[in-house]
């Protein structure tokens, strides 16, 4: 039996929501998770989460407050700043965004009015809602206009991203995505946005430690503004930042505060500049270059196994699983991996022809198992249990996803990771 951790004083307060995070950190510790977005952050990460500086309020910036009382807190604000300045090599950075999808609502309020032209990728191709896609305020306030893939390769096709831009003449084009397995061309949407005047926002939310660990070309000689979430694979809190060339900080910051935010949340701020001192340290280069090749070897192991793959392989985190060939919907996968203990999350592929709600295809990638220490020697493995579990669901054999279920809890009580019960 493992050892649960002690949370003694949220035991005592409340033992109901005390039992679910315990159940959480058992199910964490557990299970094989591979859903892209996520990670398991450091000890020391978790722990400037839990400080004091949750009870402060410090509306404004550093040296600029409407609040009294910001002596440490500006400090720790500058701190992350610079940090952030240092790691991605920007001229300016606000960390104060709540999450991605705030950050890049500020770039419009930034660069944009309401009903303006915005130029995105559609989220069925692996943009992100923010990008200007109808459900999302940011397709409705704004006029959101969206590139797509090739359909022979599923890349992005920069023949119509360019015609797109010059017939349609948007005021903010976003790159990025979060079903994106292949590399970003920053430069190729770098001149296109200069041809037709418009701000390049590069949304790295997914790639963010990628770059920061210099296994994704960084968008910095091209893009205006780069937006990032912290909590993917940079490994840091749930929050986001922004980061811009110098002449853009004035209407970044203005948007971020007063325009969308009131004051910031000053443990994520603390946060953020724990995982980013872990960013600039060597052994974040050997993390993010080890995520990819754990990707890429999973890919090869997939393949092998006669799965197809959008775009046929990975050059980053992320694989993009079609399992039209295997008589399986994205969902039924989904839920038969989930009972064997492997986290995945269902997914359009390009082109899908069944309902986002039940597509065709998964999405799986290797930030997490790579922050427990699994190495490229145990992709093999990952990919028979995806396949055995993928078979069972076809078949509908929960006995086979129960087996399968015991020996992933048994591979992975031999890597630790942070806040985790130990065996
Ligand atoms: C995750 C993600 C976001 C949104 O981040 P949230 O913190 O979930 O709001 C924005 N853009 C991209 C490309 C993402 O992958």
């Amino acid at each position: 039996m493992s050892q649960p951790l002690s949370h003694p004083a949220l035991s005592a307060a409340d033992p109901e929501l005390a039992a679910l995070v315990g159940a959480e950190e058992q199910l964490q510790a557990d299970t094989l998770r591979l859903i892209p977005s996520e990670n398991y952050v450091s000890a020391a990460v978790l722990e400037a989460t839990g400080t004091v500086l949750q009870n402060k309020y410090s509306e404004g910036y550093a040296g600029r407050r409407y609040y009294e009382g910001q002596q440490n807190i500006d400090q720790v604000e500058t701190l992350a700043v610079e940090r952030a300045k240092a790691v991605f090599g920007v001229e300016h950075a606000n960390v104060q965004p709540y999450s991605g999808s705030p950050a890049n609502l500020a770039a419009y309020l930034a660069f944009a009015e309401p009903g303006d032209t915005v130029l995105g990728m559609a989220l069925p191709m692996g943009g992100h809602l923010t990008h200007g896609w109808g459900v999302s305020a940011t397709g409705t306030w704004f006029r959101g206009v969206q590139y797509g893939v090739r359909p022979d390769s599923a890349l992005i096709d920069f023949d119509e991203v360019r015609d797109l831009a010059r017939k349609e003449r948007p005021k903010i084009i976003f790159c990025g995505g979060t079903a994106v397995p292949r590399t970003i061309d920053f430069a190729a949407f770098g001149e296109i946005a200069r041809e037709v005047d418009a701000v390049l926002v590069a949304d790295i939310a997914h790639i963010a430690g990628l770059i920061a660990g210099g296994a994704h070309p960084s968008p910095v000689p091209h893009a205006d503004v780069i937006s990032t979430t912290t909590h993917k694979t940079l490994r840091g809190p749930r929050g986001a930042m922004l980061m811009s060339r110098a002449s853009h900080a004035k209407a970044v910051d203005k948007a971020v505060f007063p325009g969308l935010q009131g004051g910031p949340h000053n443990h994520t701020t603390a946060a953020i500049a724990v995982a980013l001192r872990e960013a600039a340290a060597p052994s974040f280069r050997d993390y993010a270059h080890a995520v990819v090749a754990n990707a890429k070897a999973l890919a090869e192991a997939l393949l092998a196994r006669g799965y197809d793959l959008v775009s046929g392989g990975t050059d980053n985190h992320l694989v993009l699983i079609d399992l039209t060939s295997k008589d399986v919907s994205g969902k039924v996968a989904a839920k038969a991996l989930d009972r064997a203990g492997i986290v995945v999350n269902y997914n359009t592929v390009p082109f899908d022809p069944r309902k986002p709600f039940d597509p065709s295809g998964i999405r799986i990638g290797t930030p997490s198992l790579t922050s427990r220490g699994l190495g490229t020697d145990r992709m093999p493995l990952v990919a028979e249990w995806i396949d055995r579990s993928v078979q069972a669901a076809a078949k509908g054999d929960e006995d086979a996803l129960t087996v399968i279920r015991g020996e992933v809890a048994e591979l992975m009580a031999a890597y630790p990771a942070p806040g985790l019960p130990t065996a």
